[in-house]
């Protein structure tokens, strides 16, 4: 896992797939230019019925407020508007049974919410952990089925890759993602419009704590530490290779957070 993370992160970079947060350019379809904004309002084109979750379920009571049509963006968003000291903590590639129950563990010790962004094929195997972190108010987000650099798929494998992961989603957690994050913060057009079409909006994050580098717990905690500022959302890892360094790094600087005033919270679609 660690060894096909190493191959296709330097593919990415090689590729000129920025592996920060900030926006990529989509060369995997064929264009080199930075993905352009799209021109006027998200095109309102008729849904396929076939596409998964297009239409909100509505259950069998009076039909209530429609809810917003997920905008398609040109880049993802990198940090939420918050008032006061508020940060947000995600963890990415998951779940993995050797290490997501410990950082769910530490959450809950500090009554803290968190984001994980679950990968498909992680999610089908383990989705005990999934119905946990519905238990325990955290949000779970799509990250793909298999963790591809999205922009050498096309549309169809970018839908499967993301349509697949939402279904076991819904599944284990109770309700299908309304965020997703691409891997490798990879992102291009198809990948925007098709996660507006599934109702998700993209978020990528503000401080990336390189963790899946193991440069030891310590330099995670002060990636993170340093790195702390009202709405940032920091990265890491509960998956893809020994993220053990990632939960003692947790349980040293999620306490250090509160104790500074941070209120850890989770995102919200309608801050965005
Ligand atoms: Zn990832």
């Amino acid at each position: 896992m660690l060894t096909r993370r190493r191959v296709l992160f330097a593919g990415a970079a090689a590729a000129g797939a920025a592996t920060t947060g900030a926006l990529v350019t989509g060369r995997g379809d064929g264009s080199a230019r930075p993905v352009a904004p799209a021109p006027g309002p998200p095109a309102r084109r008729p849904l396929k019925p076939s596409a998964y979750r297009l239409q909100p379920l509505t259950g069998y009571g009076a039909p209530s407020a429609a809810p917003r049509r997920t905008p398609v963006r040109s880049e993802p968003i990198l940090r939420m508007p918050a008032r006061g000291r508020t940060m947000m903590l995600t963890f990415d590639d998951g779940p993995d049974p050797r290490f997501t129950p410990d950082i769910l563990d530490t959450l809950a010790r500090y009554d803290v919410r968190a984001t994980f962004f679950v990968c498909g094929e992680m999610a089908d195997y383990n989705r005990d952990l999934l119905s946990r972190m519905a238990d325990e108010g955290h949000v779970v987000g799509n990250h793909t089925w298999s963790h591809p650099l999205l922009t050498r798929l096309d549309r169809r494998g970018i839908r499967s890759e993301m349509e697949r992961t939402s279904e076991v989603v819904e599944q284990a957690y109770g309700e299908p993602p309304r965020w997703f994050r691409a891997p490798y913060g990879a992102w291009n057009r198809a990948a925007f419009q098709l996660g507006a079409e599934l109702g998700m909006e993209p978020l990528a994050w503000t401080v990336d704590t390189l963790d899946w580098t193991t440069p030891g717990t310590r330099t995670i905690v002060e990636r993170v530490e340093d790195g702390a500022a009202p709405g940032v959302v920091v990265l890491s890892h509960d998956a893809g290779g020994d993220r053990s360094q990632s939960v003692r790094a947790l349980r040293s600087y999620l306490p250090g957070l509160l104790d500074s005033g941070y209120h850890l919270t989770v995102p919200r679609r309608h801050y965005v």
